[in-house]
């Protein structure tokens, strides 16, 4: 039996995956209509190979296998992002309801990552680099942007046409 290559497997998952300073491991690999990043894998089943969720694979190599039936919540509320410990299994029932929450459970909880919590962020250089990734995947428009970094969606529309940050590297 040859078997699934795992070590292969695991460097080309990492290959994808950009470590952030913010937090946020940002999937550069192909991305599905929703954002999701999607990973295509070789099954070690007669059905072969396969497409899977980014965040799901990495949170199966790092954490370990995903409850049954159960959806990975993003805290963060980046879909491309697959730090595990931006992902939280949820029943998909409670996933929507946190949607329909966006951002309070993290803002509520997790102080410091996201600036200083209090609507008044001032952007890091890590930050706008950030935004920029976001802006060039078209997962979130500029307004939902703004809401997760914490500033006014005009501050993230001049960021996307450069008119601001641009000494920020
Ligand atoms: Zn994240």
């Amino acid at each position: 039996m040859k078997g699934v290559r795992r070590g292969d497997f695991v460097g080309r998952l990492w290959s994808k995956v950009d470590r952030r300073d913010d937090g946020c491991w940002l999937w550069t690999g192909n991305t599905d209509k929703d954002g999701y990043g999607m990973m295509h894998v070789v099954a070690s089943t007669p059905s072969g190979a396969t497409t899977k969720r980014a965040h799901r694979l990495v949170y199966e190599a790092e954490v370990g296998p995903i409850p049954n039936g159960m959806q990975l919540d993003h805290l963060c509320k980046v879909r491309c992002c697959v730090n595990p410990a931006h992902l939280e299994p949820v029943t998909p029932k409670e996933n929507v309801h946190r949607s329909g929450t966006m951002g309070n459970k993290w803002n509520a909880g997790k102080p410091g990552l996201r600036g200083e919590s209090n609507g008044h962020a001032k952007l890091t250089g890590d930050q706008v680099d950030h935004i920029r990734v976001c802006l060039s995947t078209r997962i979130l428009t500029q307004p939902q942007i703004g809401f997760l970094f914490g500033v006014h969606p005009s501050t993230i529309s001049a960021i996307a046409i450069g008119r601001t940050w641009s000494n920020a590297s």
